[in-house]
């Protein structure tokens, strides 16, 4: 058995480097399945590796953040898991034999390789993963919002792997995109009082934060008082938004650093120092952190239906990517079932 599918793919190094691709699936080999993806969503990370910021090895079909069924097992693997609905972790392999990998850390594994950047994809029809990776979503969760899974055990990662959120907490969030809006939600939950804030121009997303109960506001119309948050969450990789960050945290506060800034910025570091700032932060996600994720949306802690903008055929892609990149709306997930192959 093999299948041709269409894959949204990163065909090379250098600029305009993403384009569809026709690939072809082998079947699922031993602790694998194969999965007919439903739905997967468009994320920053995808915008870096377009642009070369994110590591990649081309041609390969991006997509990482991933919801479908189990169509074919391969060996070894529970036939209970066919015809399932899942979101999927995101590492395809790992060392399994390093420190990191064995104390339940793989993102940190030095031999990790993911789907999506170094393995094909879930911007196709057609995926293989293997097995454990596979988490079942929940009835009340939409196919389409169920991709934000994976984002969402990003940001349980980020607070509470250390845990850095404490009943009573003040909380804010810097940056109203998914991430920060998914931050939000889990700090919330973790029993965080949470402001959330974004530009003038992130108007729809606050309207998004607000709609689920969080307080949001664009700055200007809030006054942010320095040294007041028991916690400050950055979640845009905006400079500025780091430095508000840090001048609001109060001394003995928590600084956690949650959206990437893809390129050196001036930070003072001795306010670290002065005001004994605890500063964490977490790379992508792990198995422990799915779990909470997934404990998460289990007791509708956290809401995703109203984070997607948008489901885009997958030879729309381009408009969502440009979409996406100019911060228009939230979230757009491309359904490879429409478009490319013509049903
Ligand atoms: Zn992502
Ligand atoms: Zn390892």
């Amino acid at each position: 058995m093999s299948l041709t599918t269409v894959g949204l793919s990163k065909l090379s190094t250098g600029p305009d480097s993403v384009g569809l691709r026709e690939v072809t699936i082998e079947e699922p080999g031993p602790g694998q399945v194969l999965l007919e993806v439903i739905s997967a969503g468009i994320c920053g990370t995808d915008l870096h590796i377009a642009d070369d910021e994110f590591p990649s090895t081309p041609p390969v079909t991006m997509g990482h953040e991933v919801t479908g069924e189990v169509r074919a097992i391969g060996e070894g693997v529970d036939p209970d898991l066919v015809d399932g609905r899942f979101a999927a972790e995101t590492y395809f392999e790992y060392c399994e034999s390093c420190g990191y990998c064995r104390t339940g850390s793989p993102n940190l594994c030095a031999q990790r390789r993911s789907f999506g950047s170094h393995v094909d994809g879930a911007f196709a029809r057609w995926l293989i993963l293997p097995a454990h990776n596979l988490h079942r979503l929940p009835d009340h969760v939409g196919w389409h919002a169920g991709s934000l899974a994976e984002p969402l055990a990003c940001v349980t990662n980020c607070l509470f792997d250390p845990p850095v959120v404490n009943a009573g907490d003040t909380v804010l969030v810097t940056g109203p995109g998914t991430i920060g809006v998914l931050t939000a939600q889990a700090a919330r939950a973790a029993g965080g009082d949470v402001t959330i804030v974004g530009l003038p121009a992130d108007a729809t997303r606050l309207d998004i934060a607000a709609g689920l109960g969080l307080r949001a506001s664009a700055l200007g119309a809030i006054e942010i008082v320095p040294d007041s948050f028991d916690v400050v969450c950055e979640c845009s990789g905006a400079e500025a938004a780091g430095h508000l960050a840090l001048e609001s945290v109060r001394p003995r506060g928590r600084y956690v650093h949650v959206g990437i800034y893809g390129r050196p910025v001036t930070m003072e570091l001795d306010r670290i120092l002065y005001k004994e700032i605890t500063y964490t932060s977490g790379f992508a996600s792990t198995p422990r952190s799915w779990l909470r994720a997934m404990n998460l949306l289990d007791r509708q802690l956290v809401d995703l239906d109203p984070l997607v903008s948008e489901v885009v055929p997958i030879d729309e892609w381009r408009r969502a990517f440009d979409a996406t990149r100019g911060a228009e709306g939230m979230k757009y997930v491309i359904d490879p079932r429409t478009g490319g192959e013509g049903d």
